[in-house]
């Protein structure tokens, strides 16, 4: 379902992500590489002054034990290939041991720059997938609108008529935007919100609110939305619950034919309360259930209904956002249910 500006940016994505790793390593493996020096040179002047110290033990030892063959003056050479012997042997073993340590810390760098970087590569993706999707749709309502307005001033003899349906398309196109970026402005500000307050709400009320802003929508479909959930309280916070409900009961509006039903139903359990909202309408198939609550996601069979495929989206984000969580259960063609679950603190 990505489309080919996303599939562009995201290969795009995956090539700055491989050299970003690279680079990483690269740093980590320098960084390791100016310690081991350093500790190799410490290494080297100590293993070097142990051979001198050695090479002083064997003077005293040859001047005693041979004392009787010496006079003071006699010099005792050392012979200086085995000391340069020693020495390359000391290189060569500290080379030898240094390069394997890097060739180990390399690939160990590889792999955990990858660890370091998927989080964040996996939240750019996103992000990018966002801004492409959201600048797909701010885009398609602005171009009607340009469009329309363009033909109709060229058009010599447009009457009062044509004039009034192109005003109407525009206001509908524009209303389109509005709603767009108030979900958008939604999202953003949902996801940058940490804690919200909650508290004890008597359920029926609450869904009562939620449903009289729906009502206009579901009579006009002659829906019947029925609330059964008396005598049930969760711990919630209520402007956000009566956002997601109003999200929910919109949706079962939009999905179902004329004159089915939708339910809001409540259940107490021990740790937690439910609150349903099901209907008997088109149904989403499994697949599409796996990703209904990404942004902009949208099911094949509900492309020709309006909407952006934003409200599941913010309706679990406002879930997160009071501790709750949002889940569904649906067959194709028999309806769906969407469940609300608050922990009861
Ligand atoms: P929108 O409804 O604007 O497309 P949503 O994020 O609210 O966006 O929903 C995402 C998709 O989930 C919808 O496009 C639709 O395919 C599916 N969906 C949501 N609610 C229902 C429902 N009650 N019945 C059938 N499909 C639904």
């Amino acid at each position: 379902m990505k489309s080919p500006r996303f599939f562009w940016s995201a290969n795009f994505h995956k090539e700055s992500f491989e050299s970003a790793r690279v680079r990483l390593t690269i740093i980590y493996t320098l960084i390791l590489t100016a310690v081991l020096i350093f500790f190799s040179m410490i290494i080297y002047g100590f293993a070097m002054s142990e051979v001198y110290d050695r090479v002083k033990d064997v003077r005293i030892q040859l001047r005693e034990e041979y004392a009787f063959l010496m006079q003071p003056e006699t010099v005792i050479v050392i012979d200086t290939d085995a000391l340069n012997k020693a020495r390359k042997n000391i290189i060569l073993r500290l080379v030898a041991a240094n390069s394997l340590i890097l060739l180990v810390t390399a690939l160990g760098s590889y792999y955990l720059a990858g660890r370091t970087l998927y989080p964040i590569h996996q939240m750019t993706l996103r992000q990018q997938e966002f801004i492409a999707n959201a600048s797909h749709e701010l885009r398609t309502p602005l171009t009607a609108i340009m469009t329309s307005n363009e033909v109709a001033l060229r058009d010599p003899q447009l009457n009062l008529a044509s004039a009034k349906e192109t005003i109407k398309d525009s206001l509908d196109e524009a209303s389109r935007l509005q709603r767009l970026i108030h979900n958008l402005l939604l999202l953003a500000s949902a996801e940058s919100e940490v804690e919200i307050p909650t508290q004890v709400v008597e359920l029926h009320h609450l869904v009562n609110a939620s449903i009289a802003k729906v009502q206009n929508k579901a009579q006009e479909k002659n829906i019947l939305i029925t609330n059964q959930t008396e005598a049930i309280s969760a711990t919630l916070n209520p402007d956000l619950t009566i956002e997601v409900l109003v999200i929910l009961l919109e949706n079962a509006i939009k999905y179902s034919s004329a004159g089915q039903q939708v339910q809001v139903q409540a259940q107490t359990r021990k740790q937690h309360t439910l609150l349903t909202v099901t209907d008997q309408g088109i149904g989403i198939s499994k697949t599409d259930q796996q990703y209904l609550f990404e942004r902009f996601y949208r099911a094949e069979a509900s492309r020709s209904s309006e909407g952006f495929g934003l409200g599941l989206a913010i309706a679990q984000q406002l879930m997160q956002l009071q501790g709750g969580q949002i889940s569904v259960q649906s067959r194709p063609g028999k309806g769906s249910t969407f469940t609300l679950t608050f922990l009861n603190l």
